[in-house]
């Protein structure tokens, strides 16, 4: 069977198609990032503008490039949830739109499972239960991932997310300017800086919450830290004519080193406790990383050293499926399809909302 995935949970207007045989049939994406870049962060009505005026086309094509139509089409699934308000409505109504228009079943997605099984599709490797450890602009989650729709939460972000302290840093640190980085991502343009450094130890940050008994996650604390040296290196060095300081390089490689740490001292210490607790069976586990922060090599090479040392298996799908698109939402709609879950009749879409918030599973700590 064939699902069509929709998502608009935030600036990525994504629609593509995937078979229950794991055929990825048409992806088509449009991204809003370098308006947004020009604003300087996201302004929702603005996002929910540009889905408006894409939703439409950006679904057109998926079905040109694939020479299928909603009569080949099995079921449609969105996201629903959580995002921004004005852009989840846009891909929830549609989709709901096609669903009564062609009678296909409905399924509502939540964003952060989809990016969660996401692996599956590319990697039969990875198998239920495995372990997850979600990295965005806009989460920072640990989660064994029980089945399609059951997940156990085991660690969260306390406060800014490690994309947010990266692109805070990017910004800060007015990389922008430097020309051959002008059109990277934050946490892109700090990789490639960091590859640069000449003293990895130049800078040594901290991470408190290191020392906090659980899986949680916390940054805030790395951001204060990298603006108050980016102003005492200003201070004292000045910067270069693209307004860089000239140990940005250096700085980089210390709070990329700083979040690797955390992370892998994160998912380790997942790692021992669900053994310990006999929580998960001792052969074929796999830690999946996804989220657009998994993009980072370094990141994800220090990972591998993790799973290496605990005999899990890393999977982290290629950048294009880490980012937000339609095909993580598609292949959840064909995970739910398969076991019929949350699928929803056409003419029973009135119980459909969209949520802003919403956790995902079940915290250990109410389990
Ligand atoms: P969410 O999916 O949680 O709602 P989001 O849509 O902002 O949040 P994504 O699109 O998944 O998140 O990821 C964007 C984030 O990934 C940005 O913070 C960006 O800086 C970061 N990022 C992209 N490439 C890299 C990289 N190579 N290294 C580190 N971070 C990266
Ligand atoms: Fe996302």
């Amino acid at each position: 069977f064939k699902v069509l995935g929709i998502e608009t949970s935030c600036d990525d207007t994504g629609v593509a198609i995937v078979d229950s045989d794991r055929n990825l049939l048409a992806n088509a994406l449009h991204n809003q990032a370098q308006i947004h870049l020009e604003n300087g962060g996201i302004l929702p009505p603005v996002a929910g503008f540009y889905h408006r005026a894409n939703m439409e086309k950006v679904a057109n094509q998926a079905f040109t490039a694939s020479k299928l139509s909603m009569a080949d089409i099995d079921a449609v699934a969105a996201t629903v949830k959580p995002g921004l308000s004005l852009s989840l409505e846009v891909g929830a109504k549609y989709g709901c739109f096609l669903s009564k228009k062609f009678q296909k079943p409905f399924i509502p997605i939540h964003h952060m499972e989809a990016h969660a099984l996401t692996a599956r599709l590319i990697d039969k490797k990875v198998k239920f239960p495995f372990l997850v450890l979600l990295i965005s602009g806009g989460h920072c989650l640990l989660a064994l991932v029980k089945n399609v729709d059951s997940f156990l939460l085991l660690g969260k972000g306390l406060d800014n997310s490690p994309g947010e302290v990266l692109d805070k840093v990017h910004r800060r640190l007015k990389l922008r300017n430097i020309p051959e980085l002008q059109n990277f991502s934050g946490g892109h343009a700090v990789e490639v800086m960091a590859e640069k450094a000449t003293n990895r130890t130049e800078f040594p940050f901290e991470i408190r919450a290191n020392s906090i008994l659980s899986c949680d996650f916390s940054f805030s604390g790395l951001v204060t830290q990298a603006y108050n040296t980016i102003a005492a290196e200003e201070q004292k060095y000045g910067t270069t004519a693209d307004g860089v300081i000239p140990s940005a390089p250096n700085l980089c490689a210390a709070i990329q080193y700083a979040i690797t740490r955390h992370l892998c001292r994160r998912v380790e210490r997942a790692m021992i406790f669900l053994h310990r607790k006999e929580m998960i069976p001792r052969d074929n586990l796999s830690l999946v990383v996804s989220g657009g922060v998994a993009a980072n090599k370094y990141i994800s090479r220090a990972l591998k050293i993790v799973c290496d040392t605990h005999d899990y298996h890393l999977s982290v799908p290629p950048p294009h499926l880490c980012n937000d698109n339609g095909v993580m939402i598609a292949w959840n709609g064909v995970e739910r399809y398969r076991e019929n879950l949350g699928v929803l009749h056409w003419d029973d879409l009135d119980s459909v909302s969209i949520l802003t918030k919403c956790p995902l599973g079940v915290d250990i700590r109410e389990a």
